[in-house]
């Protein structure tokens, strides 16, 4: 039998297979497209999702793909510089087209062994007390212990698990594309600016290589957005609000999107999960989707592995709702937010002016950057210190940096007092002592997705919090 089965190898879905693998969990990545997509739709990584590139030690491959962009300008297009004290070693954004992130993430993947199988797609699912069956549309009947549907906004794992997915439908639709241009980019650039003050959900950019992304409005909210618009629609959408088709021509691929913005009640049942935009739709305002996915990921997968591997505390993996689920509410309420602040009506105007006005203020430019980034997160772990439930920047210590020691995705305690022991979880948790290190805590206890689950000086204490993480200790 199969430890895990993951219907979809979007970025969330391979993101989960290489987590998995990390802890030895067999993983088998179903993937329905026969080839990877080559439409780009995130251009870009976030502060966190970078820092958990580093953790893991695939930073160096996605910098050589990607250029890094100045921080600040995310919020609802306000265009603001990146506040000052920003908590990371990684206080940038990599803008990297989603194939390159996709390619990038499968590659890794598949170094460490995951299984992806291109051209399968699920098309049913039922489970018992021992595990879960799968069947594919070729009639294949697979069986494994768990199932993660990492298959997108229009999920089948979710439909078929019958979860609701409550929140606003669509009622607004883009076209977006990848084509060469005829006008010259600084005339077409002085158009585009014209548009853009009044149709946020237009744009005209170069895109490497010659080639142009097209965003325009659509005339209407289609029934089925898998079928792509062609030339002529885009052309005549164009001339709609610019009044020129800024002779667009050979496109490389179109597509569309909408705004519907949805949130599934529960990301588990049973032995089926939800990760990605499985559980979360929202219109690409602030490019979030991905980055959210990615850390569902993150979350899920040492949880998932210590299930696989029996040791996870009660509680454990569904922990992964109660920590994913409002970080994903709050982003979508973030979204609407922006939403709204690029409306042309006059009051939503009224708000951006005086919006832009309080960002001026650094602790209101750095809190909304924290949140669009993600490294203001601080996950409900009870009372505690403030660095509790927070993610750790980066530190140096006397043995290197601290996130080239969290490669393999262990938990690591980090001790400066030098008199506290992780004796008993050796095999799940590394310890550090290193008075050395920069940190204002005597000693904290980080998850293997690198959450502070404890701070403390006194072995006692630790002993009783390690088990809520880590499960019962070996004797
Ligand atoms: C215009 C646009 C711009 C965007 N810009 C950004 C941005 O800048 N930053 C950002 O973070 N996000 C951005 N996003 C969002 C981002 O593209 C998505 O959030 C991201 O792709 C979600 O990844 P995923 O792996 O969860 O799902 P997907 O990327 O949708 O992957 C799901 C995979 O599952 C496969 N699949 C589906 N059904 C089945 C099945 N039954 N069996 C097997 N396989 C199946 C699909 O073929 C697909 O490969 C943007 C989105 C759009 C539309």
């Amino acid at each position: 039998m199969i430890d895990v089965i993951i219907a979809g190898g979007g970025p969330t879905g391979v993101m989960l297979a290489s987590e998995l693998r990390l802890h030895g969990v067999g993983v088998l990545v179903l993937e329905r497209d026969a080839e990877p997509t080559k439409q780009v739709r995130s251009l870009g990584l976030f502060v966190r999702s970078i820092e958990v590139m580093d953790q893991r030690g695939l930073l160096e491959r996605f910098l050589a793909n990607g250029k890094q962009y100045q921080l600040g300008g995310h919020f609802a297009a306000i265009d603001k510089p990146r506040p000052e004290r920003l908590d990371s070693a990684h206080a940038y954004t990599l803008g990297i087209p989603q194939p390159v992130t996709e390619r990038l993430l499968t590659e890794h993947a598949i170094e460490v062994g995951a299984e992806i199988r291109r051209g399968c797609e699920l098309t049913g699912l039922s489970q018992d007390s021992g595990g879960v069956s799968a069947e594919l549309a070729d009639g294949t009947q697979l069986r494994a212990r768990y199932l993660v549907g990492c298959d997108g906004g229009r999920s089948t794992v979710r439909r078929l698990l019958d979860i609701g997915f409550p929140g606003e439908p669509a009622r607004k639709e883009a076209l977006l594309g990848e084509m060469e241009m005829t006008m010259p980019l600084k005339e077409a650039a002085a158009v585009v600016a014209e548009v853009r003050k009044t149709e946020k959900w237009f744009g005209l950019g170069p895109s490497g290589e010659g080639l142009y992304r097209v965003v325009v409005p659509a005339e209407k909210v289609t029934e089925d957005r898998s079928v792509p618009p062609t030339l002529e629609e885009v052309k005549q959408r164009l001339r709609v609000f610019a009044g020129t088709d800024f002779g667009v021509h050979s496109p490389r691929w179109l597509s569309r999107f909408g705004d519907a913005t949805r949130l599934a009640e529960r990301y588990r049942a049973g032995r089926v999960l939800l990760a990605g935009d499985a559980a979360h739709v929202h219109p690409p305002i602030g490019g979030q989707g991905l980055n959210l996915g990615l850390q569902d990921a993150f979350n899920l997968g040492w949880k998932l592995a210590a299930e696989v591997a029996g040791w996870a505390p009660g509680g454990l993996l569904d922990s992964y709702f109660s920590e994913r689920h409002p970080v994903a509410a709050d982003a979508l309420d973030t979204i609407r937010a922006q939403s709204e602040l690029m409306s042309a009506e006059p009051g939503a105007q009224a708000v951006r002016r005086l919006l832009s006005q309080l960002m001026d203020f650094q602790d209101v430019n750095r809190y909304l950057i924290e949140k669009t980034t993600a490294i203001g997160i601080r996950y409900d772990f009870g009372e505690g210190p403030d660095l509790l439930g927070r993610r750790l920047r980066d530190i140096t210590l006397t043995r290197g940096r601290l996130y080239d020691l969290m490669h393999g995705g262990r938990g690591l305690l980090l001790d400066r007092t030098g008199q506290l022991s992780v004796a008993g979880w050796a095999d799940r948790v590394d310890l550090v002592a290193d008075v050395s290190a920069g940190l204002d805590a005597p000693a904290v206890l980080l998850r293997p997705d690198g959450y502070v689950a404890w701070v403390g000086a006194d072995q006692q204490d630790l002993l009783g919090h390690l088990p809520r993480w880590f499960g019962a200790p070996v004797s």
